[in-house]
This record gives C-alpha cells, structure tokens and sequence, in this order.
C-alpha cells in the first residue's frame, strides 16, 4: 500500500501528524476500537493528544469515506478503516467485533428500486467460537 501520507492527501485530508497517526493505528488493526481504545494506544506516543481530537479526526475519516463506523450497539461506535464491503459479528461474551467476508449482490432489496442506498451494513450478534470453547 502507498504510504499514508499520500492516502490521505489524495483523500483530500491534510496529512497532520496526529492524523497519520490515528491513520496507522486502524489499518494495523482488525480489533474495530473506539475512540478511548485508539486514544489510549497513542497518547504515551503523542502527549498532546486529546479524545476530542481522534474523535473530530474520525470523523473528518469517515466524511471522506476512508473509515466506517461500526454500530452494532448504539452506545458504541467502532471504527474500521477496511471500507470494503464485509459483515461484522459482535460476540456478547467477549466483546470482540469479528469480520467476515460478504456476498452483498445475495442480498436483494427490490422494494428499494428506484432509492439511492448510501451505506449498507450486517450486523450479528452472539457467542464466537473462543467463548463457545
Ligand atoms: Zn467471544
Ligand atoms: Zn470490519
């Protein structure tokens, strides 16, 4: 992948530090942290880092369509910088958010002919297989 300077300019976002930073941190992960999980990760590394500003930065990233938001539970918005188009399962023992790969055209929606669809998620939620054990 080019580097996440040059992703996020051409994504017309302004490559600052804390930006790049945040960037960095959710295309390593598959974890779908919140805004706490990605502020405690990166504020030993960056002390003038403040909630507010991962919060706006995630925003501005959602804005521009390079992160989703991942709502499974209202309370709780998650974030996932893997924009294509996968499901996600929330296991209610552990917490932990799970991918998994999605036919999206089996899916069909032929009450919404002629309605533009912005944003299509699938949410399950339940026990994974490490709780199940
Ligand atoms: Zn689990
Ligand atoms: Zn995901």
């Amino acid at each position: 992948m080019e580097s996440v300077n040059d992703y996020l300019r051409e994504n017309n976002i302004k490559p600052s530090f804390q930006r790049i930073k945040i960037l960095e941190y959710l295309l390593g992960t598959k974890a779908h942290p919140t805004v706490d999980t990605i502020y405690k990760a990166l504020v030993s590394e960056i002390p003038t880092l403040s909630k507010t500003t991962v919060y706006n930065t995630l925003n501005l990233f959602v804005q521009n369509n390079i992160t989703t938001i991942v709502t499974i539970e209202e309370k709780e918005a998650r974030y996932d910088a893997d924009t294509s188009i996968h499901g996600h399962f929330k296991c209610e023992n552990c917490g932990k958010v799970y991918d998994f790969p999605l036919d999206i055209s089996s899916l069909t929606a032929d009450k919404l002919d002629g309605f533009v669809i912005k944003h299509q998620h699938v949410y399950y939620r339940g026990f994974c297989k490490e709780c199940i054990k």
